[in-house]
């Protein structure tokens, strides 16, 4: 099934100077859309002939934390999860604070680590044995999700706040998320602004977006592009106008990320690709190439493994996290437990059931040695 909904704030096509982007956050934001997304089964696969390729014999180490108790399977689903703003009452685009804190310990409880969408893309998902990699994006750098202080601390009522005082409590949650961010956007999405731009001056709120982009950065957090201000890219005139809203988004948070940083994943608005699809992974603003490793869609249910046939890096289907969403996923899990990625915790191998041995794109993983497991995922450990 699949719904959209999206309703337009306003949107500003007037340019502005990349100077004076730090300060002058002038545009309206857009919200927004989802879709439910399908709860069946995979289907019926073909056995292929099993090649087993040397694997060295390192043993790997127990999980620290809850595990799945699975046995590996890497060609498994991983979910990209979505979330937008935090608050109540929940809906499509809110999740209270309670629920994402309650997010955090149902996932870690069942074995879940995180992982952000460029380790995802470039398969470095270095995980314990039994572990599986689930992927947090959090898009639109928007209410609640990272707050500070007066003091300088991170508010712990916030996403990043809720965040990093679970991982204090909770070994083995190492991990990051992936922050798409929306640098010109309008209150309540103006860069993890607390308060609405005309009511802070523009050297603290500059200063307070730089602390928490160092914070995300120096966490093991990835920031991605999420476009300038969330306008519709097949709403462009033309080819320019496109490239303008991604480059120019990606510049203007280049200012604040350090230099040789590479933005590696961008997060579709709406999930509306533009008419040239070939914009969103790579193109030219200014002079400046923009590229990326990884595109976000706004729906579609869990991801394929990265080390799947099936997975393709530009189009990376998420799972929006709506009431009774994770609670579907994670029942699906207890009862199909063979569509699960399950690490085996040895990062140079990619364990696969025997059943699902052609599934590997080996072409595309040509230094991973292949480990087969057992006839099917439910059995093997
Ligand atoms: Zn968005």
């Amino acid at each position: 099934m699949v719904v959209t909904f999206c309703f337009v704030v306003a949107v500003k096509s007037r340019c502005i100077p990349r100077c004076a982007l730090r300060g002058a956050l002038l545009f309206p934001v857009c919200f927004n859309l989802f879709a439910c997304e399908s709860d069946d089964g995979p289907g019926p696969v073909e056995a292929a002939e099993p090649e087993v390729a040397p694997v060295n014999d390192v043993v790997p180490a127990d999980p620290i934390g809850p595990s799945s108790g699975l046995p590996p399977n890497e060609l498994g689903e991983i979910m990209v999860l979505e979330y937008h703003r935090l608050g109540e009452p929940e809906g499509e685009f809110h999740r209270s604070a309670k629920n994402f804190r309650g997010d955090l310990e149902r996932l870690y409880e069942a074995g879940f680590r995180p992982i952000t969408v460029r380790q995802m893309v470039s398969g470095d998902i270095d995980l314990p044995r039994g572990t599986s990699p689930v992927v947090f994006t959090i898009d639109d750098s928007s209410l609640g999700q990272f707050y500070l202080l007066d003091d300088g601390t991170i508010d712990p009522n916030s996403m990043a706040g809720i965040w990093e005082a679970f991982q204090r409590e909770h070994p083995g949650w190492e991990g990051g998320a992936t922050w798409c961010v929306l640098p010109a956007a309008d209150y309540p999405s103006n860069f993890f602004g607390e308060r609405p731009r005309r009511e802070v001056a523009k050297e603290v709120r500059e200063e307070r977006i730089q602390r928490k982009v160092d914070y995300l950065i120096q966490n093991g957090h990835e920031i991605c592009n999420h476009t300038l201000y969330h306008a519709r890219l097949d709403k462009a005139k033309d080819d320019l106008w496109v490239q303008e809203w991604i480059g120019r988004g990606e510049d203007s948070v280049r200012v604040y990320l350090p230099e040789d940083y590479d933005i590696a994943t961008f997060a579709l608005p709406l999930g509306m690709w533009p008419k040239n699809r070939e914009l969103a992974k790579r193109g030219v603003y200014k002079g400046r190439e923009y590229s990326y490793d990884a595109v976000l869609e706004v729906t579609g249910g869990p991801s394929e493994s990265p080390f799947s046939v099936e997975f393709d890096p530009f189009s990376i289907p998420r799972v929006i996290v709506a009431p009774g969403a994770l609670t579907r996923k994670l029942d699906r899990y207890r009862t199909h437990p063979s569509t699960r990625y399950v690490s085996d915790g040895l990062p140079g191998t990619v364990a696969i059931p025997a059943t699902d041995a052609h599934r590997f794109a080996q072409d595309r993983w040509p230094d991973r040695a292949r480990k087969v497991t057992g006839d099917s995922p439910s059995e093997g450990l």
